[in-house]
């Protein structure tokens, strides 16, 4: 039988992330995912280091975000040096077309202390000479950054085996194993792993996971489809956002397009319907992606929230179950906070000075 201090459950980036973070701190840490790690919300993403309309978010996930935001490219640095990979952390801006918010997405960067303007008509072109512009301003924000998470989860991976965390593969949890007041573990279908600490970082699916542990929160699963384009360097250069939908250009000329928000359940199948609005949305902003092959179109399930919780994350430890952690229910921003998200929590385990006020994602009166 396997023994470890802590068993993540959950292979995603939020995972794999709190995996870094308690090994770095000295823990022994197993990751036991489902399929291989990596592969579900945290791959199917635009890898978009900022929400799309930053201001409309509450003050508890720009906190984890402006906290990752710093991080970011020090993470990916050091992953160059530990793994030899490029994730491509490119702070190439975002710029947005829509203006009905000017004053009130104005306001809250002056307030942050972080940099976004309002530009004309002149300067959107000059920035972006092949976008189709139907509007006379646009905001933006020239620190967003982006990263090829696929990359990063792929970079991840390698870093963590290298230094000693176990990670199962092809491993379901079949349930959490736990005494009247405290967790002793989990059991999978080829046994029982047992630990004193489980963190639950099983993203649209920790619901099964919990739900026998009175966590009525629901987390529940949105779906996400994206379109990848075939392009040439340089026709698009910065990530650009018109009524929810965005295209993001990667070094390499590809640019993503996105994407739906489907209450579909656990359906992660792509439909042309989703094709088409993707397609029709990026062509209006860049014509020139009319003449470009569609390589790929795929679909992720974000884990959401209840409208109410407006996105915040539930990241602690269980009111009524010692040992048993949650970090998860990052809904559209999971990428951007990742970082911070596993940070806090492992301050909350060793009782360190936490980076943000945990309180307002603690789990604490849903259970
Ligand atoms: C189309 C799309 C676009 C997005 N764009 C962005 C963006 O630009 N920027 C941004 O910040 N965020 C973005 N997001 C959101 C972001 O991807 C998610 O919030 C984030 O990836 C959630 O990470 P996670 O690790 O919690 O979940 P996941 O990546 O889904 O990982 C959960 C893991 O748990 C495993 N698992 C589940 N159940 C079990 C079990 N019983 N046993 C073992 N393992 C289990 C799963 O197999 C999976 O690997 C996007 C999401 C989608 C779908």
């Amino acid at each position: 039988m396997h023994v470890t201090d802590f068993i993540i459950a959950g292979g995603g980036l939020i995972g794999l992330l709190t995996a870094r973070e308690l090994h770095q701190a000295g823990a022994s840490v197993t990751v036991v995912e489902r399929g291989a790690t990596g592969q579900e919300s945290s791959w199917a993403g635009g890898g978009i280091l900022s929400p799309l309309y930053p201001w409309r978010g509450p003050e508890a996930v720009t906190a984890l975000v402006r906290w990752s935001q710093e991080r970011y490219p020090i993470l990916a640095h050091t992953l160059a040096d530990e793994t030899g990979m490029d994730v491509e952390w490119i702070q190439n801006g975002l710029l947005i077309l829509d203006t009905e918010e000017k004053e009130r997405a104005l306001a809250w960067a002056n307030q942050s202390g972080i940099r976004l303007y309002l530009i004309n008509h002149a300067a959107i072109l000059q920035h972006e000479p092949r976008l189709a512009v139907m509007t006379n301003e646009a905001l933006w924000l020239p620190d967003v950054a982006q990263i090829r998470n696929p990359r990063l989860l792929k970079a991840l991976r390698h870093s963590l085996l290298a230094s000693g965390v176990v990670i199962k593969e092809h491993s379901e949890i079949k349930g959490l194993i736990a005494g009247a007041d405290r967790i002793q573990g989990i059991e999978t279908a080829s046994g029982s792993i047992l630990a004193s600490k489980v963190v639950v970082a099983a993203g649209a699916w920790s619901d099964n996971l919990l739900k026998n542990f009175g966590f009525h929160e629901k987390i529940m699963p949105v779906r996400g489809q994206m379109i990848l384009f075939r392009a040439a360097p340089g026709l698009v250069s910065r990530i650009v956002i018109h009524k929810d939908h965005y295209v993001v250009p990667r070094r390499d000329g590809r640019i993503l397009a996105g994407s739906t928000v489907e209450y579909a359940g656990f359906d992660k199948s792509t439909t042309h319907q989703a094709l088409m609005e993707l397609r029709q949305a990026a062509v209006a902003l860049v014509p020139a992606l009319a003449e470009c092959e569609i390589e790929h179109h795929w679909a992720g399930l974000r884990p959401g929230t209840a409208e109410a919780r407006n996105g915040v994350p539930y990241i602690g430890e269980h009111p009524r179950v010692r040992g048993l952690y949650v970090n998860t229910g990052h809904f559209r921003n999971g990428v951007v906070m990742a970082p911070a998200s596993a940070r806090l929590l492992a301050d909350i385990i060793f009782e360190r000075a936490p980076i943000v006020d945990p309180v307002p994602y603690q789990i604490l009166g849903h259970c």
